[in-house]
């Protein structure tokens, strides 16, 4: 999992400790072997690379990155791939969360 962002080292340390597990769906990252779906990917929940606090910095699974692509957070949320995955506002992370109250 390099490092492609610059994310600082501080800020990589941290979310690595905190996100355990996707922070959309909540697959476990505690495994050890890991699919091109499966793998931790880093995700910066507000598409900006120059936010690169522990705030937006976070672990979410290939397949959760792959889908969310580009998308706003919020519209993401009501995407197929989160009404057939069961992802919600109330299900994803907290982290996650802060931003959807945040952006209303
Ligand atoms: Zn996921």
């Amino acid at each position: 999992m390099p490092n492609r962002w610059g994310i600082p080292k501080h800020v990589e340390e941290a979310v690595r400790a905190r996100d355990t597990q996707c922070v959309y769906c909540g697959i476990s990252f505690l495994q050890t072997e890991f699919s091109n779906k499966t793998r931790p990917t880093w995700e910066h929940i507000v598409n900006d690379i120059r936010i690169n606090g522990v705030d937006n910095i976070a672990l979410c699974c290939g397949s959760c990155n792959a889908s969310k692509g580009n998308k706003i957070l919020a519209e993401w949320l009501k995407s197929n791939y989160c009404l057939k995955k069961g992802i919600t506002l109330k299900t994803v992370a907290s982290v996650v969360k802060a931003h959807i109250r945040e952006s209303h």
